[in-house]
């Protein structure tokens, strides 16, 4: 953090606190914040003449900022029309996306195809509003794959089959084969990923890859994770089928992403190998329902059937108590679709419960993003828990989230927003 301040104390007292973890609230504490760190958290009262500012929560719940695993703040468009736009045009409106985030009170996320670094690094010395952002910067895939958005069979006529103009900003990129999967890897851990995307299999939005497509042979894959953990950090993959996880399990990637369409083994490896799983069941649900306009029948077909299948697997997870799992909303286009980022918290509610919900959305992805180690770009306090040592990213919600998740994500009730000790939202 580069941002030149003073020490600045801060006091919230008389709240109750869920610290990301525990299942029961913490009865009655005062959080003590010295600049951007919560130093203490405490039953004991605090003399409050030395502090800057004194918040009296009045018996509402404190809790860690929320987080979202899997978003993609720079596609803010259908691939189409981001390739009729200016990088400027782009990058404007990403910052909007970025700010809408915050303002949800997500305070930290993990983008998985988008060059964000540059939005990552002016949030965090100011000179842009928006949560933390982990990038992964391009998302790779092989030709023919998930992002070869390249998409348009009849350049190839003409000899000239290049990069679309989306693919040249630096969201997606192409590589095939053990050196240029090793290359692209450390291209986008020089542009600053703190994680590496890759696509491992076939895709529900996209038009030239069929669903049960396996994308990058065993050695491609391992290619990609022998470069990243080289770096100290992990692989995450875009992948549905119960084939490609298998594949993905065995080259040592650990965060699924969609991980849609599982059978009783892959659940045990994924059990066992400690794997995190990121599903989106609220816009499953919506692409399932047919609420989403997609180009045409095909797409609502793959799309249906990945829908239906999450809500299947999500049987699995509870089954094989995989406990490795995170909120990931894949919002992908307008402020409108990003408008509905809370949403999926609730969804997972009503898949689960209120605890597994919170827990997703706070704790989980904290853990997930340790597997950065180094590359962690946040490693002055903990994210994703309030305690002692973490960061000042916590939300003050009129309501017991562990009775009921819709308090935590209505406006109404969502009284203060607060990252890294700086208030974005306060009405007491
Ligand atoms: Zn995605």
């Amino acid at each position: 953090m580069n941002i030149i301040k003073g020490t600045i104390m801060i006091l919230i007292k008389n709240a109750n606190l869920f610290n990301g973890t525990d299942e029961k609230l913490i009865q009655n504490v005062n959080v003590v914040i010295e600049d951007n760190i919560v130093i203490k958290i405490t039953k004991d009262a605090v003399d409050e003449s030395t502090f800057d500012k004194v918040i009296d929560a009045n018996g509402h719940t404190v809790m860690p900022g929320l987080i979202d695993a899997h978003v993609h703040i720079t596609l803010s468009e259908a691939p189409h029309i981001l390739d009729t736009m200016t990088t400027e045009e782009i990058a404007i409106r990403s910052a909007k996306v970025a700010e809408g985030m915050l303002m949800r009170g997500f305070t930290s996320v993990r983008d998985v195809a988008g060059n964000t670094t540059g939005l990552k690094v002016s949030i965090d010395n100011g000179y842009a509003t928006g949560p933390r952002i982990f990038p992964s910067q391009a998302a790779i895939s092989q030709t023919s794959g998930h992002s070869d958005y390249r998409q348009n069979r009849g350049q190839k006529r003409f000899n000239n089959h290049e990069d679309s103009p989306l693919m040249k900003t630096g969201a997606f990129t192409i590589a095939d084969g053990r050196a240029e999967v090793l290359k692209a890897v450390r291209e986008q851990l020089f542009m600053g990923a703190s994680q590496i995307k890759i696509m491992a299999g076939g895709g529900a939005s996209s038009i030239f890859d069929p669903l049960d497509t396996l994308q990058y042979t065993l050695d491609e894959l391992k290619a990609a994770v022998e470069a990243a953990s080289d770096y100290g950090t992990y692989v995450a993959a875009h992948i549905h089928t119960t084939e490609a996880m298998k594949r993905a399990a065995e080259a040592g990637i650990m965060s699924f992403e969609h991980a849609t369409i599982m059978d009783e083994d892959i659940a045990q490896t994924i059990k066992d190998k400690g794997i995190f799983v990121i599903p989106s069941y609220f816009t499953s649900s919506l692409i399932a329902e047919r609420k989403i306009p997609l180009g045409s029948e095909v797409l609502y077909q793959k799309t249906e059937r990945v829908g239906k299948a999450m809500l299947r697997s999500a049987e699995l997870i509870k089954k094989y108590e995989i406990e490795n799992i995170c909120y990931g909303t894949d919002c992908v286009g307008s402020l409108n679709v990003h408008a509905t980022q809370s949403s999926e918290l609730e969804a997972i509610e009503k898949v689960f419960n209120s605890l597994t919900a919170l827990k997703m959305v706070t704790s989980n992805c904290g853990r997930l993003f340790e597997l950065s180690t180094y590359q962690h770009p946040y490693q002055e306090g903990k994210i994703g828990q309030l305690v002692e040592g973490a960061y000042a990213d916590l939300l003050i919600i009129d309501g017991n989230p562990l009775e009921g998740v819709a308090c935590v994500v209505n406006p109404e009730t969502q009284k203060v927003i607060m990252k890294d000790g700086v208030f974005y939202k306060n009405v007491f």
